[in-house]
């Protein structure tokens, strides 16, 4: 008996990161919390005003089109999406239809449909009445700073195969809009809204799809997806249908649930906006792929093949891309290690090992590092640079970056104060394993004797006099030596 074989494709939403509102000069401002400040006669719908492009938010797009490998309309325009709910002053959605500002590219080899340009809508804000058990007698109250922000659709293929594959594409999109600065994208804030279209079937054809809404973050859509593709499994091995419906996602209860049943497609009576210009891209030398190319940052696969042509490793990689003050410290460091790889490496160890887990031992610095690194990169590269030529040992190496990272003194200071500079070439060892041999005449006896243990005591007291400054294989061994010769 052949797998049903499960189809993902994801429409995502992202709130454009621009200085005003998409067809007028209100603020856009995410971080806003006083309810209708930001708004003026143009968002709020008032009868004769008319809207105006923000070419900031056409820019945006497109260099995420660029950024995706995807084609630039030449032409396009935008449409009246109509309908009606109270979070839409207008009564219609200033949206593209026919004409979207970017088509095809692809993200994690999942290729994109399209991706236009629209009008986000107010926010209603539900609050229950705590008299009543049902919460009935509450009020809808509704916040318009969020009304006629940019906001940008992506539409992908049906080709996704897995939740993982969805919950990557959806991240990667996300690192994309930060790194190019088009979308700060927090998921919980709704400046990136996530809704996820499956489908499972045997055949070439495929199956009849559900879309899963209320996705607030990616281990939800996840798990959403995963619950929706075992829920259609069960139901055709029932030899029942699934229904093409609207789903949610019920965080407490770990499942979906249905939302509403799709009766045909709403007919939203889409026609193109008499208020607006249609642009012809291709004639505005600002807006060609040439031009929006340049102004591109180095983008997260560049930056991952980057890492690994350097040697780092791949989960090492996978950090810096995915904590942004990690990633900014490693790049702070490696700038001064100039390409040499052995450094680079060994710096990636100790922030992927050491670095990490000290962060993470001082609880207040949990969720503090992401914010407010304890250390310099300066004085990180400092303990790697000593480390390195040898002039301190690994062991050393930790304890002075523990100090440095809970203090903040400098490494060389801690390394020479604490007289952990490894004494160069062996021969400041020899003479503290000297030393130690002529105090403890009886343990060397010990040890002539057949009793192992009494190297392991010989070797702790010369660790004790070099405070750690030396490796114990090295003065093992010189221990050995030395005891030989004697
Ligand atoms: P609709 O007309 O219902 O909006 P679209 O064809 O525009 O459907 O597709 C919307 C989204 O649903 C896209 O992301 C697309 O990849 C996805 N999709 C379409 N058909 C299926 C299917 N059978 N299974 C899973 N996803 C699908
Ligand atoms: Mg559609």
């Amino acid at each position: 008996m052949s797998e049903y074989i499960p189809t993902i494709g994801l429409e995502i939403h992202s709130e454009l990161k621009t200085r005003t509102k998409m067809f007028c000069s209100s603020k856009n401002d995410a971080n806003e919390t006083r309810p209708n400040v930001n708004i003026c006669p143009i968002c709020m719908a008032h009868p004769g005003t008319l809207p105006v492009i923000n070419a900031e938010a056409v820019k945006s797009v497109l260099r995420v089109g660029v950024a995706l490998g995807a084609t630039l309309a030449d032409y396009t325009e935008f449409d009246r999406k109509n309908y009606f709910y109270p979070d839409l002053p207008k009564g219609y959605q200033l949206s593209q239809y026919e004409y979207p500002l970017v088509s095809g590219g692809e993200l994690n080899g999942i290729a994109i449909t399209r991706i236009h340009l629209e009008e986000d809508t107010a926010s209603s804000v539900h609050t229950e009445d705590p008299s009543t058990s049902s919460g009935q007698g509450g009020v809808t109250t509704i916040d318009y700073n969020r009304a006629g922000v940019p906001l940008m659709e992506l539409v992908t293929e049906p080709v996704i195969t897995s939740a993982k594959q969805a919950g990557d594409f959806a991240r990667e999109l996300q690192l994309l809009l930060r790194t190019l600065g088009a979308s700060d994208a927090n998921m919980e804030k709704g400046e990136m809204r996530v809704e996820a279209n499956v489908s499972v079937s045997k055949g070439n054809q495929l199956g009849t799809k559900v879309e899963i809404k209320n996705l607030n973050s990616f281990r939800a859509m996840e798990r959403a997806v995963e619950y929706e593709i075992k829920r259609q499994t069960a139901l055709l091995e029932r030899g029942e249908k699934v229904v093409q419906e609207t789903r949610g996602w019920d965080e407490s209860k770990q499942s979906t649930f249905v939302q509403r049943v799709k009766e045909g497609s709403a007919d939203y009576r889409y026609f193109p906006d008499p208020d607006l210009p249609s642009l012809k891209l291709s004639e505005l030398p600002e807006y060609s792929e040439e031009t929006l190319r340049k102004s591109l940052p180095e983008l997260p696969r560049e930056r991952r093949s980057r890492y690994l042509a350097l040697g780092v490793k791949g989960e090492d990689t996978e950090l810096y891309m995915r904590e942004p003050m990690l990633g900014a410290f490693f790049e702070g460091v490696i700038a001064g290690f100039k390409g040499d790889k052995s450094r680079v490496v060994l710096a990636s160890n100790y922030i992927a090992n050491d670095l990490v887990a000290l962060l993470r031992d001082d609880e207040k610095r949990d969720t503090d590092y992401r914010a407010n690194m304890p250390i310099s990169a300066r004085n990180f590269s400092k303990v790697i640079e000593m480390l390195s030529e040898r002039k301190i040992s690994s062991r050393a190496a930790k304890g002075i970056l523990a100090e440095s990272v809970k203090s903040g003194r400098d490494p060389e200071e801690v390394a020479r104060s604490e007289n952990l500079y490894q004494m160069s070439a062996g021969s400041d060892f020899e003479a503290v394993v000297r030393s130690t041999l002529a105090t403890n005449p009886s343990v060397v006896a010990d040890y002539r004797a057949g009793k192992l243990a009494a190297l392991e005591y010989l070797v702790g007291q010369s660790m004790k006099a070099t405070k750690g400054a030396a490796d114990p294989s090295t003065l093992r061994e010189l221990t050995l030596k030395l005891i030989k010769e004697a």
